[in-house]
């Protein structure tokens, strides 16, 4: 907040705001999510092999994108959304509906002069800020999982860690992908807490499945995997998911 000369009382009015538009009914995908997976970002950035790696501004847009990343989630998928021809894939063609959405509603919440954060920024400053958070946010689309991870893949074999153990990144493009896995890592980073912790977070990520798969029954849709409360195989997902995409 020094460093960008981030007016408290603007910060607190953006963080209320922005918990406004999460949905308390909606059982995972509410500002609650929102605040782990900020949480999650700030202990990943705190990686000794990140170490100055990051710039404050690369910092404050990494932790603004997990604020906002889900925000205004009515707790159904992108798939559910486009299946029910509804207004929000219509809006966006069917593309990343959800994570286009959150973006959207952030930055225009940030229009209202009472809640932007990023006042004391420079035009530049805030240019970049927008285009990292659009890609940081856009990223968070499950259906993105697997060319991120190709990419990773492949930067991590071809560099890039110089003798010190410190990640040397030298273009846009690898220090996005970097944050983009960050962010996306701290997403789906549930079966990496305390299994306390771990438990509670996919009941509630059940619930809301079984919510959705409720809807699809009564609109006589196909009922999406993992979706129907009459036929769950809570642990097999879970392994399937830590198996597939969580390792
Ligand atoms: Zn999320």
């Amino acid at each position: 907040m020094k460093t960008f000369q981030i007016p408290s009382q603007t910060f607190i009015r953006l963080m209320l705001t922005l918990e406004d538009h999460y949905h308390m009914d909606v059982p995972y995908h509410n500002s609650i999510h929102a605040a782990d997976v900020a949480q999650s970002v700030h202990v990943l950035l705190l990686s000794p092999a990140l170490d100055s790696v990051f710039t404050d501004l690369e910092i404050l847009t990494a932790l603004f994108a997990a604020a906002i990343h889900d925000v205004d989630h009515p707790g159904v998928t992108n798939q559910f959304l486009i299946n029910s021809s509804s207004e929000l894939a219509l809006m966006y063609n069917d593309e990343s509906v959800l994570e286009a959405h959150s973006l959207a509603v952030a930055f225009k919440v940030l229009q209202d002069p009472d809640c932007d954060i990023f006042i004391n920024l420079s035009k530049k400053q805030r240019q970049t800020l927008r285009r990292m958070t659009i890609d940081m946010v856009l990223a968070t689309d499950m259906s993105k999982h697997m060319s991120l991870l190709a990419d990773l893949k492949t930067m991590v074999e071809t560099k890039k860690v110089a003798g010190s153990g410190v990640l040397f990144l030298d273009n846009y493009t690898e220090r996005i992908q970097v944050l983009q896995n960050m962010l996306h890592c701290a997403d789906l980073s549930n079966p990496t807490k305390k299994l306390e912790l771990y438990q509670k977070w996919c009941s509630l990520l059940m619930e809301e499945f079984f919510q959705q798969g409720d809807k699809e029954r009564a609109m006589g849709l196909e009922i999406s995997p993992m979706c129907d409360r009459n036929n769950a195989t809570v642990e097999k997902s879970q392994v399937g998911f830590i198996d597939y995409i969580g390792k």
